[in-house]
């Protein structure tokens, strides 16, 4: 027998064991919660405080507005569980140094675009643009229904950065000129601010890349530091005042032909929070994401009346330049996939994907807007 005095532990241990049997008896019932199991498969009220830090200015439209609503549907979704608050470019960190930022865990979210980190990550360039590459529709099903976000996660993954699509722009402008582009021959000694890798094809074509943060691209075109800017479209080039410190504006954008945004995530951030918050801040991007081709394929069509209408003076990149900027991707894309087996990887990937959907896209998206052209009345770009 044991001793009197051991009788309040032995009440307590069998107490204890009473509890246990009747929590798990509540729990296979499903009439309680398991509060200890794992956390992350448990809907905590914890709430979570992040901080998104971006390349643009604050408030910029457009791309600036992506990091707004990505913030927007994640506090509705969740609640207020998971509350994200964006600063623009400068007001925590430079707009050249938000991918350290999130890597270091300085701010759990940043928004900008990958070709910014080409130095330290040469194929980051595939998730941005890649001259005479694919557009919005087919990076979305290349990321989202191929191998794209995949492979760009194992491409961040060393960094504790998980990326995830942040908005496209669509087809983008080959950008203003303060003089007109009339053959190869005059790309000669023009300085453009041009990033990613078309900048290395520019600068292989006769001209200088200049590397310049969206909140200064007004000011060094006003101040004759560059000759040429490419920023986006007429919706956001507008919106910068690119007309009034340039006469000609040119198109295609042959450099981003459908420009992707990304949405980047310090890792232990992202895993320390419970699985639903996960999944919102997943389908909040994918929604930011789309949102951002809509809003351009709406609102370009007016910026470019008023542009036009206020003297812009629209021209088409001479089909010599658009060959011998053609050339010169082969080049830098060969260059950047030399001794880098990643970079490899994703171009393969990535040339598949484009080869098929181009295959496709022949007969259906090129086939119709080919079959449109020939039954409606001819569009007039003024809209007059
Ligand atoms: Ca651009």
């Amino acid at each position: 027998m044991f001793e009197r005095r051991y009788l309040p532990v032995v009440v307590v241990v069998l107490v204890g064991l009473l509890a246990a049997v009747v929590a798990l008896w509540a729990i296979d019932r499903g009439t309680m919660k398991p509060s200890s199991a794992n956390a992350n498969n448990a809907t905590s009220s914890e709430k979570y405080e992040w901080k998104l830090v971006t390349t643009w200015p604050k408030n910029l439209p457009g791309l600036g507005a992506a990091p707004e609503n990505f913030a927007r549907y994640v506090e509705e979704m969740s609640s207020g569980r998971l509350s994200i608050r964006v600063y623009g470019a400068g007001e925590i960190v430079p707009a050249f140094e938000v991918f350290d930022a999130v890597s270091q865990g300085v701010a759990e979210m940043g928004h900008g675009a990958a070709y910014y980190w080409k130095g330290k990550i040469p194929a980051a360039v595939f998730y941005t643009a890649v001259p005479f590459g694919m557009t919005a529709q087919e990076i979305n099903g290349w990321l989202h229904h191929g191998d794209g976000l995949t492979l760009w996660r194992e491409l961040y993954a060393p960094f504790g950065v998980i990326p995830f699509a942040g908005g496209s722009t669509g087809v983008q402008m080959a950008g203003w000129f303060n003089r007109e582009l009339r053959s190869a021959e005059d790309l000669k000694g023009l300085k453009m601010r041009i990033p990613g890798l078309a900048g290395e094809v520019f600068d292989a074509s006769g001209g200088t890349a200049v590397r310049i943060a969206g909140g200064e691209v007004y000011t060094s075109m006003q101040t004759g530091v560059i000759d040429a800017v490419e920023w986006v479209g007429p919706y956001n080039d507008r919106t910068l005042g690119l007309n009034e410190v340039a006469e000609y504006y040119y198109y295609p954008g042959w450099h981003e032909p459908g420009a992707m945004l990304e949405f980047t995530v310090n890792e232990q951030a992202f895993l320390a929070l419970p699985k639903d918050l996960q999944a919102i801040v997943e389908y909040a991007a994918r929604a930011a994401n789309q949102n951002m081709l809509d809003e351009f394929t709406a609102r370009n069509n007016e910026s470019l009346r008023t542009l036009l209408a206020s003297g812009t003076k629209l021209r088409a990149v001479p089909e010599d330049v658009l060959q011998v900027f053609y050339n010169n991707s082969l080049v830098a894309l060969d260059a950047l996939v030399e001794n880098d087996p990643m970079a490899q990887k994703i171009a393969r990937s990535y040339q598949a994907f484009a080869k098929d959907v181009r295959a496709y896209h022949e007969i259906s998206e090129r086939a119709f807007l080919n079959a449109r052209d020939k039954v409606l009345p001819p569009v007039n770009l003024t809209g007059q």
